[in-house]
């Protein structure tokens, strides 16, 4: 059963089909989505690990201690005094300036999915009183 929470669910649209064009998503259970809110599966050694701990861990596995993937507002969140940061993030642009096929689509999939406009955040922010800039990559991002 726990290896079941796991489990990807088969993408409807068929293998290499892009799983938001088919609205893939497949609907978890109530018990399905609170044990996802509380454990995190660990992309390293696969063990399932409390989210507190690994949260109170600087998102490092607690069994083999490899890194989970961080979101650029919780590396935020690690290094800035609490409601220091301040963007210096313009509004969204889309230029595509090398005409790259499907950039409009995939940068709009992006947006969506991570609601950042751009796979960097900049900004100011302070760290234990003293000001400094930030420029923070977020992976999930087209890159
Ligand atoms: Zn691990």
């Amino acid at each position: 059963m726990l290896k079941d929470l796991w489990r990807k669910a088969p993408n409807p649209g068929g293998p290499g089909k892009p799983r938001r064009e088919s609205g893939g998503r497949r609907e978890d259970s109530q018990e399905t989505r609170l044990f996802r809110s509380l454990w995190a599966k660990c992309g390293h050694c696969g063990s399932a690990v409390y989210r507190e701990e690994v949260r109170a861990n600087f998102y490092i596995c607690p069994k083999c201690h490899g890194y989970f993937r961080l979101k650029a507002y919780q590396r935020l969140r690690m290094v800035a005094d609490p409601g220091s940061f301040q963007s210096w993030d313009g509004p969204a642009e889309e230029k595509n300036p090398l005409g790259f096929p499907g950039y409009e689509q995939k940068l709009a999939e992006n947006r969506e999915k991570t609601g950042l406009t751009e796979a960097v955040l900049t900004g100011k922010i302070r760290i234990l009183g003293q000001e400094t800039a930030v420029g923070v990559c977020d992976a999930r991002f087209l890159m």
